[in-house]
């Protein structure tokens, strides 16, 4: 952030997709079910905090106030949250995860994505139940470690082991990432941006040949203009 220009204080809200250690700060954090900027103090405001489940400030960054939403949510007007789809992972076990909604005028429903456990095939489905708008752009992370991966200890793919409902004799595959994009592709969304962060170099490669000239490249601090 401090890289970027952004200063904590401009935050007005944040929003926590799920509670894995790669969205709340760390595997402490996961643990003790807190919630952590930085491994050093951080100064925020009282701002409210979205969570899917019960979390609080940790010792770093005390002041924000969080709120446990479950159900599809207004938190401020044009943005929502889609509601919690749970799912029950191989070896981590139950995850409740959200998404946020953003209405972006004339244009439509601007979805973003955390881990994306959910699937999004179901993603989609709850979003097009919950809004007449089309959905304009699908922004963020899929759980796609499908030919490689991000966590690699040797030749095992952590990532393919822990992240699905399905055990790793079985696990995801060429043809979940296949039917994610099919899905996708039903919606004709005009952008398509992956997160590399539990999808693979393959993976990516075939959102972008699927989606050609409306896929965007996502890194830290990169701004996306709708
Ligand atoms: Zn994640
Ligand atoms: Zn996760």
């Amino acid at each position: 952030m401090r890289t970027l220009g952004i200063s904590a204080s401009d935050m007005d809200m944040i929003f926590i997709s799920h509670l894995h250690l790669d969205h709340v700060g760390g595997m402490t954090e996961q643990k003790e079910q807190t919630f952590s900027l930085s491994q050093g103090p951080v100064s925020l405001p009282r701002i409210p905090v979205y969570s899917p489940v019960g979390i609080s400030a940790s010792r770093w960054n005390p002041g924000p106030e969080p709120q446990v939403i479950t159900d599809p949510t207004v938190l401020k007007k044009g943005i929502a949250s889609i509601g919690v789809i749970p799912r029950y992972l191989f070896l981590i076990g139950h995850t409740l995860e959200h998404s946020l909604a953003i209405h972006v005028a004339g244009k439509g429903i601007v979805l973003i994505i955390g881990c994306g456990h959910q699937t999004i095939e179901r993603i989609i489905e709850r979003t097009r139940a919950l809004f007449d708008d089309p959905i304009y752009a699908i922004i963020g992370g899929l759980h796609y470690p499908v030919n490689g991966g991000r966590v690699m200890i040797g030749p095992v793919n952590i990532q393919r082991l822990v992240g699905s409902d399905r055990p790793p004799w079985n696990s995801i595959q060429e043809s979940d990432v296949k039917r994610g994009i099919a899905a996708i592709k039903k919606v004709s969304p005009k952008m398509v941006a992956l997160s590399a962060h539990d999808s693979s170099d393959w993976c990516i490669d075939q959102f972008k040949q699927a989606f050609g000239s409306a896929y965007v490249e996502i890194k830290v601090g990169k701004k996306i203009r709708i």
